[in-house]
């Protein structure tokens, strides 16, 4: 391209692009999403040739040279662009640091973008000619000419099995009789034959489900895939993968969590042998490379992966997955808040692809969407193995003897079903032993320092943890306030149950899965082997439980406090929590034997708690649409927040105040939009900050959007403040 500046994308905060001259001495040529070291400040960064531009003549300032270009062709095609472009204005963050998002670690850092290279030797035209006399007096020398002869080209390491030493191979380069150079390793291999391995008969639904699917092949079509638990989506989307793959073309499968993916990726193995990779945080650098370097240059068909996967670059895309799409792990919390199904939508749409959303309970969003017919829905009413859904009881708690958190009911259910040889599955979403400790003489209780909330006590290993900020303290001997030792753990955690089912069952293996059990990096995979075995035990577990795991020989599902989260501040808690609850019920009965739930709860009667026992989460989802149809709030109007966090609570709020007073808005916009606060975060102190939030609802996008970027324009103002730290979240998805 012929052009004076060239504009570099770099990894900062900031929204602009900055414009750099070509490179001194540099033949090579310049090419829209390939890598360039470019000078910046006192550093040297590794950005991205973004666009082109003329200089104008009156443009005076002092541009300095790209100092070097990393790659000769470029790494981003143009959808990628196109998709980042799109990010940075909806989600009104910096492109340069979006760009990041592309590339594994290594890449991002300015390293080759190639497989592993192995070097070789191979004889010159000069070698070539070479006869066994001219090298009589060294035979090491000889003996390497005429394997070379013979074999063409051999990697370095097997000449040196081959006995022959570097100063053999030093000394024949040197008189320019071999020379060396590298090739990459792919792992990839190509299959001849993409035959499905193994597919299961479709019942009725599934078949239909498929063949709309497979119709939408080279066109942007979202389908909701609404099944029940257990009503065989996977199948379904497996199987309209299967054409995809006989296109020539690739799969893209978005799941929630890291655990799902050893699950998904055997189940996918086998249906499409070898040709299926995982892109995840557990993976080393060089597996994300490959998985990378073999998606975008189309080696691999089928990729599954966690949020992040959504950036891949993709030769050849043919479909993209979002498995349980209505999964919070979907959207990111912090920094580039984006929302990976939203993303995998719109990228969906510039791909010119379909895409498939898979949910038992799918987000309210994606149901209104159904509703106005954006989305086409696919609906699997029936447990694909002929199963029923489980049966369900609530045992009301009010004046009931507990046995650390469980009624007797549960505790004789599970009883029953492990005599029978079955599984049973407890659930309870709080880790730790137990969520509070108090001081029994004077009411001290274990606030964190840092944060609006308490410390969970922790007994393997003893101490105090806060789940907000990460603190961790020593489990006091006395209490820090009258020195007493008369202390009482308040409330339940894993741990506690874990202690007193171990007790109670003493027979049988209870097996703890939650994230503290988990830090390995295998163990979670271990876990589920296990479970797999089939033997009599209980998995008692948070929601690492709870999503998309197929346990066939759980055949009762008992949790321990249904009500947590019914009285959430957050009007989007109830969704979540009925989701969590016909998710984890979800784990009953898959297979042949036929499953039950028992929630225990202090109100049996509140409308949610019946509408889950009755098994109807359509139901719920239906009252629960004309609620926030009734409010005005999301799916019904559109959201943005805007948050600032500093040492002092009235820093942030003064700050958010100011934004709001001192710049000017266009009436016309201010007019569209509904701005509700600032208010103080739900819990307002965490980490050692005080966080206040300023929500901006509208009618519509455009609006929203035109209102953010005036306000976007002004955060980046220095003058601001220096102590706060602000972001902006579109979309949000909850308080935090
Ligand atoms: P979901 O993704 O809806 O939870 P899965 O696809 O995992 O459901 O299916 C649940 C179980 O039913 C799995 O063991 C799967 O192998 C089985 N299954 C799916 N479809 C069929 C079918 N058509 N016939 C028999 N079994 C099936
Ligand atoms: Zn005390
Ligand atoms: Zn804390």
């Amino acid at each position: 391209m012929n052009s004076d500046l060239i504009e570099v994308l770099v990894p900062i905060p900031l929204m602009e692009k900055f414009s750099y001259l070509p490179p001194k001495n540099s033949k090579v040529s310049l090419k829209q999403g390939a890598r360039v070291l470019v000078p910046f400040g006192r550093r040297t960064l590794v950005g991205v040739i973004w666009s082109f531009s003329k200089k104008d003549s009156s443009d005076h300032r002092k541009y300095k040279h790209i100092k070097e270009v990393l790659d000769a062709r470029p790494l981003l095609d143009s959808n990628s662009i196109d998709l980042a472009e799109w990010a940075s204005r909806y989600y009104h963050y910096p492109l340069g640091e979006i760009i990041s998002y592309f590339f594994p670690p290594s890449i991002r850092k300015g390293k080759e973008a190639n497989f592993k290279e192995s070097k070789y030797i191979e004889l010159t035209s000069k070698g070539s000619f070479l006869k066994d006399e001219d090298l009589a007096r060294t035979p090491g020398q000889k003996k390497l000419v005429s394997l070379l002869k013979e074999k063409r080209e051999i990697t370095i390491k097997s000449a040196k099995a081959f006995g022959i030493s570097a100063a053999v191979i030093n000394g024949l380069e040197q008189k320019g009789y071999i020379s060396r150079f590298s090739r990459e390793l792919s792992p990839y291999k190509k299959l001849e034959n993409n035959k499905l391995l193994s597919s299961k008969k479709l019942n009725m639904e599934q078949a239909q489900a498929v063949e709309a699917i497979k119709e939408s092949q080279g066109k942007n079509q979202t389908f909701l895939l609404d099944g029940i638990t257990g009503s065989g989506k996977t199948e379904v989307y497996l199987q309209a993968i299967q054409e995809v793959v006989n296109k020539g073309k690739q799969a893209l499968i978005l799941i929630p969590e890291i655990g799902l993916a050893p699950q998904a990726e055997e189940r996918f193995k086998e249906y499409f042998g070898d040709r299926v990779m995982s892109f995840h945080s557990a993976k080393n650098d060089r597996e994300k490379v490959d998985a990378w370097l073999g998606a975008s240059r189309g080696l691999v068909d089928i990729i599954i992966g966690t949020r992040s996967s959504v950036f891949l670059p993709m030769k050849n895309l043919g479909m993209i997955v979002v498995d349980e799409e209505h999964d919070l792990s979907f959207k990111q919390m912090d920094k580039f808040r984006y929302s990976a199904r939203d993303m995998a939508l719109y990228r969906a749409k510039i791909e010119k692809v379909p895409v498939v959303l898979a949910s038992a309970t799918p987000s309210l969003e994606t149901l209104k969407n159904a509703q106005e017919n954006k989305y086409k829905v696919l609906k699997l009413s029936k447990r694909a193995t002929g199963a029923n859904l489980p049966t369900f009881q609530a045992v009301d708690l009010r004046g009931k003897e507990l046995n650390e958190g469980l009624t007797n009911e549960l505790l004789e259910a599970t009883q029953l079903e492990l005599s029978q040889g079955n599984q049973v599955l407890i659930f309870l979403n709080r880790r730790g032993y137990a969520p509070s400790m108090i001081c029994k003489v004077c009411g001290w209780i274990s606030n964190c320092e840092r944060c609006d909330a308490l410390m969970t006590v922790h007994k393997n290993p003893l101490k105090l943890h806060c789940h907000h900020c990460e603190a961790q303290k020593a489990y006091p001997n006395l209490c820090p306030s009258c020195d007493s030792n008369d202390f009482l753990s308040y409330g339940f955690g894993t741990e506690r149950i874990e202690e007193f089912l171990n007790n109670h069952f003493p027979k049988v293996t209870t097996l703890r899965i939650d994230s503290d059990s988990t830090r390995k990096k295998e163990s979670l995979n271990e876990y589920f082997h296990e479970v797999r075995q089939g033997k009599p035990m209980i998995l008692l577990g948070t929601q690492l439980l709870a999503k998309g795991h197929h346990f066939p020989d759980v055949t009762l599902v008992g949790i321990v406090d249904a009500d947590s989260g019914l009285f959430s501040a957050d009007f989007r808690g109830s969704e979540r929590v009925a989701q969590l609850m016909t998710q984890v019920s979800g784990r009953a009965g898959r297979d042949k034997k036929p499953g039950r739930v028992i929630l225990q709860s202090y109100c049996p009667d509140h409308p949610q708690i019946e509408e889950i026992i009755t098994g109807s989460y359509d139901r719920f989802a239906k009252r629960l649409l004309e609620e926030r149809k009734a409010s005005k709030i999301p799916p019904f109007s559109f959201q943005a927040k805007i948050f600032a966090e500093s040492p002092r609570s009235l820093i942030s709020r003064d700050f958010i105040l100011n934004l709001l007073n001192k710049t000017k808005i266009d009436e016309k916009i201010k007019a569209n939009v509904r701005i509700v606060g600032p208010l103080p975060s739900i819990m307002e102190k965490k980490s050692g900050v005080y966080r206040w939030e300023l929500s901006i609802f509208s009618k519509n996008r455009s609006n929203l959007h035109k209102f953010l970027d005036v306000m976007q324009s002004r955060l980046y103002d220095p003058k601001l403040s220096k102590q706060v730290r602000w972001s902006i979240d579109v979309d949000p998805l909850s308080s935090i």
